[in-house]
């Protein structure tokens, strides 16, 4: 089935581009993301002591707040879901998370995926950690691209970041990735000021030499913990500020008015940076994104306030044509641009390991 007309929402952007998360679990703690840890508690208890501190949740608290099994779409409802996706014009499809390697038999999602008819670019993102074990069966289900989370190349630091001691596992994926041929090889590192912002120098030099493609990525208030402060940002101006200390960086001409990242090549031509700063410098405008929570909601922005039930179409008989008229009916809805830094910014009760990132 194909429909000649793309998915458009009210603004005129035309969306291309779906993120699926096929779980809302996660074997790391960031501080940014899932800041349940004693020492994310610690930290961003000493960088805002005015506020109610943010203690951790007890382990049963977030245990509880793990999806139920039965709640999480099946891989037969994902993969109805890609193709009416598909036939809406989604052309990139990235899975994601929480840890997409924690869903069980993911492989098996990739090999139902990958052949859908219209997806050309077909990507993942993943801390890395289990990557070692899973890396050469994604590669063989047809996973075209793969990034990894990397905010240290401290270990203290990355466990201290992470709430997990992994940074040795993280790069032994990178070594994996590249072997298996992914390329590019990209890498995310989320810069917090006061925590990794020295690091990027570091980050950056590390790129070239391994040739990665590398995100620095402005901290958004999507945290679980509800700590984000504007301080901690990083905006991409000063990222790219301190990189210029060190480097000597061309910037690179932008191949689709849709790319996130602002980026730049080193003299030798060996990896490459890129910059993400939704906070100090919004691309709404340009947005073509929409995604799938691992519960089956779909989402029109990072930042909505609502999300519209796929779920409950899919599992209650609706005809593919219905899906597909609605689907288009909530695109109109989508937001103009997030509200970050405004008066009326209202933060998701969801966090970005439960959307999807
Ligand atoms: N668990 C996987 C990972 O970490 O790569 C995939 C899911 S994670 C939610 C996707 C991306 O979101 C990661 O690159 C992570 O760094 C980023 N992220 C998470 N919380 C963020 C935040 N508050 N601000 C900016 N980026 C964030
Ligand atoms: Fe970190 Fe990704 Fe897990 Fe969030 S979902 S805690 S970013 S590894």
């Amino acid at each position: 089935m194909t429909t000649a007309l793309p998915l458009r929402d009210s603004y005129g952007r035309v969306l291309r581009d779906l993120r699926v998360s096929v779980t809302d679990r996660c074997n790391f703690r960031c501080l940014y993301c899932l800041p349940e840890t004693e020492e994310a508690a610690n930290f961003y208890r000493t960088r805002a002591p005015l506020r109610p501190a943010q203690s951790p949740p007890s382990e049963s608290v977030i245990l509880r707040e793990w999806k139920p099994r039965h709640e999480l779409l099946t891989f037969e409802e994902i993969e109805r879901a890609v193709r009416l996706f598909a036939t809406l014009g989604i052309q990139k499809l990235r899975l994601t998370g929480g840890e997409p390697l924690l869903r069980n038999d993911l492989p098996n999602l990739v090999r139902r995926l990958a052949p859908i008819p219209g997806i050309s670019d077909l990507a993942l993102t993943s801390n890395g950690f289990l990557f070692p074990r899973l890396g050469r069966p994604l590669r063989e289900a047809g996973l075209q691209r793969i990034s990894f989370s990397l905010d240290s190349l401290d270990r203290e630091q990355f466990r201290k970041m992470t709430g997990r001691d992994g940074l040795p596992s993280v790069l032994t994926s990178l070594d994996l990735a590249a072997q298996l041929g992914f390329a590019p090889l990209k890498v995310n590192a989320v810069v917090i000021r006061g925590l990794n912002d020295q690091e990027i120098p570091r980050l950056a030099e590390f790129a070239r030499e391994r040739r990665l493609s590398l995100r620095f990525i402005e901290f958004m208030p999507l945290d679980s913990g509800r700590a984000w402060l504007r301080e901690l940002v990083v905006p991409g101006r000063e990222i790219l500020e301190r990189l210029r200390e060190h480097h000597t960086l061309t910037p690179v001409t932008p191949t689709n008015p849709s790319e996130t990242a602002r980026r730049w090549t080193f003299p030798d031509g060996r990896g490459e940076i890129g910059i993400i700063a939704p906070v100090s410098e919004p691309f709404c405008g340009h947005c073509n994104r929409i995604r799938l929570t691992a519960d089956g909601q779909i989402r029109t922005c990072l930042f909505s306030l609502h999300e519209h039930d796929l779920r409950a179409r899919l599992r209650g008989g609706e005809s593919d044509e219905d899906i597909l008229r609605w689907i288009r009916e909530i695109t109109l809805g989508k937001e103009e641009r997030h509200h970050i830094g405004e008066a009326e910014f209202e933060q998701p009760q969801r966090s970005m390991s439960c959307i999807g990132g």
